[in-house]
């Protein structure tokens, strides 16, 4: 064959058989291939860095579209927050310094929603100048677990029984304050003889009102303020950028909506009462500074009879 002549028929035949055998294990393949990666997210592409060029391989879980064919392309795409970690991390990689590239980024989809994607791609070819030629990978759509894990954050933050935020909520947004340099008064909110309470009319409507003081502490608040749950039947407001006389308007009010509260058991409409420690942050203080001394206030407002605003 060599010469150029033609293989004899049998022989022919037998090539052509090899070769359809062969084309029918490829196609067998890419099926198990893409039976293994359906539905998974995952999705694979290959880079050539010289070019720029880039392809996918599998659009089954990607859009055609999604996907950018030049690396000048997926980088406009690139959320700005997370490029210049993604790009660090690839060229390390391209220089050899690292055993592969692997990022977890936002990318902007064709029709402008933020997709999160998991990346990690290894160099299959390098020149004999040992520059990259080719670089093979593959990345995972994981913009559903982001928004569980940003879900649970949130959640991890909440307090069930009221839907407020919890003392991990409130220590989080005091700490945000702090690192901001902002100012702030605090109102740390206590229920009047709730032991008492909840044993002459039982847990659950203890709960309704304590369900009915969080909604009548938080409904009038702004965007700056914040009313969480500190622990058992004890409130804390956060009213931000308030001085004392502002925020003295704000919690006699407040402390006035709480006595107006009515909770329905059977025939009767209970109410109760709530003591109040106010006190306003002072330039230079921590939040843990500000805290005590709206604990002392509210101490001095149980030791004076209870049902009271005090102010530190
Ligand atoms: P004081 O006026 O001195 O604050 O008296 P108090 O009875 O309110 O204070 P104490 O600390 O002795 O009791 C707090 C009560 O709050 C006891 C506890 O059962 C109740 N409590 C705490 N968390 C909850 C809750 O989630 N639901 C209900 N129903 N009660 C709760
Ligand atoms: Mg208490
Ligand atoms: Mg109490």
């Amino acid at each position: 064959m060599t010469d150029g002549s033609t293989p004899p028929a049998d022989q022919m035949q037998q090539l052509q058989a090899q070769l359809a055998a062969a084309l029918a294990e490829v196609a067998h393949l890419k099926e198990k291939l893409d039976a293994a990666l359906d539905g998974t997210g995952i999705c694979i592409w290959q880079g050539r860095p010289q070019s720029g060029d880039l392809t996918v391989f599998n659009y089954q879980n990607f859009e055609i579209g999604d996907m950018a064919p030049h690396f000048g392309l997926w980088l406009a795409k690139l959320h700005p927050h997370d490029k210049q970690a993604v790009l660090d991390n690839y060229y390390a990689h391209l220089a050899g310094k690292t055993p592969c590239y692997e990022a977890v980024y936002r990318t902007l989809t064709p029709d402008g929603s933020v997709c999160w994607l998991w990346d990690r791609g290894r160099v299959v070819e390098r020149d004999d100048a040992g520059q990259p030629l080719r670089i093979l990978g593959a990345h995972r759509d994981i913009t559903l677990e982001k928004e569980h894990e940003a879900q649970l954050a949130m959640q991890a933050r909440l307090d069930p029984l009221t839907g407020l935020a919890n003392r991990r909520g409130l220590l989080d947004f005091l700490k945000s304050i702090d690192r901001r340099g902002g100012s702030y008064a605090l109102a740390m909110v206590d229920v009047d003889h709730f032991k008492q309470f909840n044993d002459l009319h039982g847990h659950d409507i203890g709960d309704r009102v304590l369900i009915a003081i969080a909604r009548s502490l938080s409904a009038p608040l702004s965007d700056y303020d914040l009313c969480g749950r500190w622990g058992g039947e004890e409130f804390l407001l956060v009213l931000g950028n308030a001085d004392m006389a502002a925020a003295n308007d704000v919690i006699v009010q407040l402390h006035q909506a709480v006595q107006r509260l009515t909770v329905s058991s059977g025939e009767q409409d209970l109410s109760t009462t709530v003591s109040i420690g106010l006190t306003v942050h002072q330039p230079g203080e921590n939040f843990d500074e500000v805290l005590l001394r709206a604990d002392r206030a509210l101490l001095s407002a149980k030791r004076k009879g209870r049902n009271m605003v005090c102010r530190r």
